[in-house]
């Protein structure tokens, strides 16, 4: 990759470092050396063989104290909404607050890849790319270590539990963290299936909101002989599953993106003597914005109630992994735009949000907050994938791209 060590000096500047014809484009004073690019990598190889899942961040959260200690933040506080860190760097005078926001978990999958640093955790990985976005985000405190903002603060987070949707919520309400009140929230996921290096921004719904909703049937076990005797939620279960798959084409959903997923259904025993008398499946809900999301939940919990009723079956319904949709403010959104511009980033427009879920829309209540994907690679495997691996040429990319917003808002260093 075009690795930036001497950053935005044009031909004449290298040739002639004392007469720069173009001194009016500031020249970033962002070096990542290969000592500090060096030290990155192996941060984040080190958070890529161990492995935790949401909420239980204990030893990640350990290690990244320790690191972020070598780098003498003005403020480090532990354990927000759970096992959560953040390193407040603050500049001279006062000024806004930027908080720029990684995530310390992993994922409940075994990791299929071959690379020397690979899971040591069985049955766990870093395969959404976290072990790349927290590294990203560290790399900013050896930054800042070294030259402060010249205004404001900078807050690096790192949020536990984005996977199951708890973290950013459980950060947010922690009193320890409200008194930091960021202007600003940023955040970036990496996106396989975009060129490496290049960005992909959205002004308003950027990821979609989503929820888990899991639904019990209850009847009566009877012999499989006389199935009579008893209440199956055989049918009940098969006539839900079809409703949830149509549900998205119901007419008040035209003009709106809605998607009902089932992801699980379970009858009764595996037992052939035994007619089922329990059932229990789980969809989940997906769209644009929350005020469809609630539409789509009226509806489901409508289908439930009713075909409960024909089926004289007890029902019962809840909510996991709810996620709300993350929306990009345009103030936000401008200040990334100008970022891009000036690292010369190559930026795809979008058109519509993405679908995945991401609790970073919490942020979106308390600051401006706004959010774009980094190309990981075409022929990167997909998020959650056995084989996923963030590639390391990102850190670099992303934490320049931080970096200068930081600066944009707070004021060039000195
Ligand atoms: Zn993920
Ligand atoms: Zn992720």
């Amino acid at each position: 990759m075009k690795r930036w060590l001497v950053p935005e000096f044009c031909q004449a500047c290298v040739l002639f470092p004392l007469s720069c014809p173009f001194p009016s484009k500031e020249t970033s004073i962002m070096l990542l050396d290969n000592d500090t690019h060096a030290k990155l990598v192996s941060l984040r190889q080190e958070l890529h063989r161990h492995p935790e899942l949401s909420g239980c961040e204990q030893k990640t959260s350990d290690r990244i104290a320790a690191f972020l200690e070598d780098y003498t933040p003005d403020e480090l506080h532990r354990n927000l909404g759970g096992y959560g860190l953040a390193a407040v760097y603050k500049g001279k005078s006062p000024g806004p607050c930027v908080l720029i926001r990684c995530e310390l978990d992993a994922l409940p999958i075994e990791e299929l890849g071959t690379a020397p640093y690979r899971s040591e955790i069985p049955g766990k990985g870093h395969l959404c790319g976290h072990d790349g976005h927290m590294t990203i985000v560290a790399g900013l405190a050896m930054l800042l270590q070294r030259t402060r903002p010249a205004r404001g603060r900078v807050i690096l987070l790192f949020q536990p539990a984005e996977e199951t949707g708890a973290g950013a919520k459980a950060v947010i309400e922690d009193p320890a963290f409200a008194i930091l009140k960021p202007d600003y929230a940023f955040a970036l996921h990496n996106l396989p299936g975009m060129a490496l290096h290049h960005v992909g921004l959205k002004p308003g719904a950027f990821n979609c909101a989503s929820q888990g909703l899991w639904i019990t049937l209850n009847g009566k076990t009877s012999h499989a002989s006389n199935p009579e005797d008893g209440r199956s939620p055989a049918l009940a279960m098969c006539e839900l599953i079809t409703a949830f798959a149509q549900l998205p084409q119901d007419r008040d959903f035209d003009r709106e993106f809605a998607l009902v997923t089932v992801v699980h259904a379970r009858l009764g025993e595996e037992a052939f003597g035994i007619a089922p008398g329990f059932a229990k499946l789980m969809v989940t809900l997906r769209s644009e914005n929350d005020q469809v999301m609630g539409l789509l939940q009226e509806k489901s919990e409508e289908l439930v109630k009713q075909i409960g009723q024909r089926h004289n079956l007890e029902t019962a319904l809840g909510y996991e992994d709810i996620f709300t949709a993350s929306t990009n403010n345009p103030d936000a959104s401008e200040q990334l735009l100008k970022a891009f511009k000036a690292e010369e980033i190559t930026l795809h427009t979008m058109t519509a949000p993405m679908r995945w879920s991401e609790d970073f829309g919490q942020f979106g209540h308390i600051s401006k907050s706004a959010m774009f994907t980094l190309g990981s690679g075409l022929s990167q495997p997909q998020l959650h994938n056995p084989d996923f691996d963030f590639p390391d040429d990102l850190i670099e990319t992303g934490t320049r791209i931080f970096h200068r917003v930081i600066r944009n808002i707070l004021g060039p260093s000195n």
